[in-house]
């Protein structure tokens, strides 16, 4: 059982008020809130520490180093990765996808094949077309169902002997769907193509094993999972990792550079061009710490509690229909009231001190699937209560009344 008054403590900006109203923070999909144990972190790197790291011998930089390579560690450790090395440091999940994708530019022609999902947040979905247009290979669809669940029989026909990787979120952004991402993932290796997994809305409810999961590349960013916005991780299989050409050139990932040649470092070095997000990195080892300390168990329940609570209370409402009704979901409610535009709906909550995302959510696809603009999406964290989706309810009904 969570103590969720004391959980909340932990969260500063949960005591503010917007609007003369005490807020109630609802789009943590779009970016999860900070603990105070996280902000000390962050403080106590730019008071006591801050300085470059791996090339300095003075002693902040060697403790900004130590602390930098800990933090790489607690992510090996929270994901089961077999090696600290496979775990690159990126600016998110964007970062991490591209940086794959322009890595398998020098690997495919145009014959191979590229399977995406219907349910994909644009940032797995326009770095592969980009890909696909550099190398003439062709980029496949794995259609989705009303309930906003993949269609396994059709990703079984779309796979062969061309498929060379597939790409899937863990968890759909825009509807909470949790994806059969172990069947995927095997289906995948059958025919021989790698797997990578956009884990950027798992992780704040789950923790993968990617050892268990025998995945080629699991990729997420700190912000959804309580830590700093910029920076994020790509979990590969150091076969994959040696396998693909460096991302950027620059300091830190070569060995030795000359105007003839240059050799790049090893892992995790070579991906890592440039100064990094130090803070930003060790930032993150912290909020899986936080996260951790808590337990994803008891998250996972008290989250499904909500979400349970927050369907029921929100569908008692006439007019108003949910987006995305897979039994496997996480902490989101997508809807829409009939005939009201969903921006209205979420204008008028943020005038009540609710905070919820409208529009498309970065998922153009599913919105055209379902031929609506958008929807308004509530996106429930272990620090919310039921009382606050008390508020929302109140809030839509509301909100029905004076847009009708
Ligand atoms: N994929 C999914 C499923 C997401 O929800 C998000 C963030 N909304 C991203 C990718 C992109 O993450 P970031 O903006 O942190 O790079």
């Amino acid at each position: 059982m969570l103590d969720i008054n004391k959980i909340r403590e932990d969260f500063p900006i949960l005591k503010r008020q917007v609007n003369g109203k005490p807020l109630v923070y609802f789009d943590n999909a779009a970016t999860s809130q900070t603990p105070q144990q996280v902000i000390d972190v962050i403080v106590d790197y730019y008071s006591n520490y801050n300085a470059n790291i791996h090339r300095g011998v003075h002693a902040l930089s060697q403790e900004a180093t130590d602390k930098y390579e800990a933090a790489r560690k607690t992510i090996q450790n929270h994901f089961n990765a077999k090696h600290a090395y496979e775990i690159i440091f990126t600016s998110g999940t964007t970062d991490s996808i591209n940086l794959i994708a322009n890595g398998f530019a020098s690997l495919l022609n145009e014959k191979d094949e590229l399977i995406v999902s219907a349910l994909e947040h644009h940032s797995n979905i326009v770095p592969w077309q980009m890909l696909c247009e550099k190398t003439g290979a062709t980029l496949k669809v794995i259609p989705m169902t009303l309930e906003g669940e993949l269609d396994l029989e059709a990703y079984s026909n779309l796979l062969s002997k061309n498929t060379k990787l597939v790409f899937v979120n863990h968890i759909s952004n825009a509807l909470g769907t949790i994806n059969p991402i172990e069947t995927i993932i095997d289906k995948a290796h059958q025919v021989g193509a790698a797997v990578l997994i956009d884990g950027a809305q798992a992780c704040p409810h789950i923790k993968p094993d990617v050892q268990a999961l025998d995945v080629d590349f699991y990729v997420t960013s700190a912000h959804k999972i309580c830590g700093p916005t910029g920076v994020g991780m790509l979990y590969g299989k150091e076969e994959w990792l040696k396998k693909l050409p460096p991302y950027q050139g620059g300091g830190e990932m070569i060995d030795q550079v000359t105007f003839e040649k240059t050799t790049y470092a090893g892992l995790p070095h070579k991906f890592e061009a440039g100064t990094p997000n130090i803070c930003g990195g060790i930032a993150f080892g912290a909020a899986l710490d936080y996260m951790n300390a808590i337990g994803f168990d008891n998250i996972a329940n008290y989250e499904h509690e909500l979400l349970e609570y927050g369907t029921r209370k929100l569908l008692e409402i006439e007019g108003l229909k949910i987006y995305g009704t897979s039994k496997n979901k996480t902490s989101v409610i997508s809807f829409n009231l009939e005939g009201i535009h969903p921006y209205d709906v979420g204008t008028l909550l943020d005038k009540m001190g609710i905070a919820v995302r409208t529009g498309h959510h970065c998922t153009q696809p599913i919105m055209d699937f379902y031929k609506i603009p958008g929807t308004v999406r509530a996106s429930f964290s272990f620090y919310n209560t039921k009382e606050e989706i008390d508020k929302l309810v109140e809030g839509v009904k509301k909100a029905k009344l004076m847009l009708s």
